[in-house]
């Protein structure tokens, strides 16, 4: 199509694709440095049961660079699992989250994304434990959130290196739930300890009865399974009372807090209600 319009109209593509590339490389080059520049941290977001109080925070990287600003995470996660810098960023952030979750209130729990290049490039169950000895932190009050994308690839791997993580006492959550592939079979050929349903069928379930009975679904699948179900993303007060409704166990939101600072050290304060805070 570009050459039939002529010469002009391919440098055209041409120069714009190559500018495309060369940012994307900028990025990727920049990536590489960023821990050791002191660009990246963890964020920390609250998950609360149906009261409203705090009982487990979310890690959640953020990468601030002097060139291109705050990168989101849907940009800079998949550049990372491209270049493989995923696992030297995803054994920084469970490190940083396990050595701050040590140190909370003994109650509150830490649940860290891990990509599945983690999965099968790194010896993900070896780097967790040393993790846990080196911070101290109870196995018990680690999740590691995976999504299904992670089990559709190198599926015996993948359920090994899931069994020696459970063999450790950590937990297994299934992130993201109702986005993948063949979702149900997923939950009952591998040994998970929590389901959060993904934030798209929170936002719409208010005025989609569709989004709202997969979310019935869920909750009763993992009632069946005797498993937690969390239900991402809950902005509203509305939301936040149709989840609880439908019988979720515990949430995520904007309505109970933002990423942020991580919360208080074990002995500062007692644990306090966030609910309807805005
Ligand atoms: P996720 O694991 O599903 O994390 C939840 C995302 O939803 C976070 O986005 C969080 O800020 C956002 N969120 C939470 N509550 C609300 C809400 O009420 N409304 C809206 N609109 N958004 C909400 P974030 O931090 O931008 O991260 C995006 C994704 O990037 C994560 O999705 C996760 O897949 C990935 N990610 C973030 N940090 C890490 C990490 O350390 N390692 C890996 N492998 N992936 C990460
Ligand atoms: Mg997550
Ligand atoms: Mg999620
Ligand atoms: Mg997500």
């Amino acid at each position: 199509r570009a050459k039939s319009a002529g010469r002009g109209t391919v440098a055209f593509y041409d120069l714009h694709m190559d500018q495309a590339v060369r940012a994307r490389r900028r990025l990727e080059a920049d990536l590489r440095g960023a821990i050791q520049r002191s660009e990246m941290r963890v964020v920390y977001q609250p998950v609360v049961d149906v009261e409203g109080r705090p009982v487990s925070y979310e890690a959640l990287l953020r990468w601030r660079s002097p060139d291109h600003g705050d990168v989101a995470p849907d940009v800079f996660i998949p550049l990372a699992e491209d270049t493989g810098a995923i696992i030297a960023l995803g054994e920084w952030v469970l490190r940083e989250a396990c050595r701050a979750a040590a140190g909370w209130d003994e109650r509150l729990s830490i649940a860290v994304n891990v990509s599945p290049v983690q999965f099968r490039v790194a010896n993900l169950a070896d780097q967790v434990s040393a993790i846990l000895a080196e911070t101290g932190l109870a196995p018990e009050r680690l999740g590691l959130e995976i999504t299904e994308t992670a089990l559709m690839r190198s599926r015996e791997e993948t359920l090994q290196t899931l069994r020696r993580l459970k063999a450790l006492g950590v937990k297994i959550i299934m992130d993201d739930f109702g986005t993948g592939y063949s979702s149900l079979s997923n939950l009952q050929s591998f040994p998970f300890d929590k389901i959060k349903i993904d934030r798209s069928f929170i936002t719409a379930m208010g005025d989609d009865r569709g989004a709202k009975a997969i979310v019935t679904a869920i909750v009763g699948l993992g009632r069946s399974l005797d498993l937690p179900v969390v239900a991402e993303g809950v902005e509203t007060e509305a939301q936040r009372q149709m989840v609880v409704l439908e019988g979720c166990t515990e949430a995520q939101g904007y309505l109970f807090g933002r990423p942020g600072a991580a919360p208080q050290a074990a002995g500062a304060q007692a644990r306090t209600a966030v609910g309807s805070s805005g």
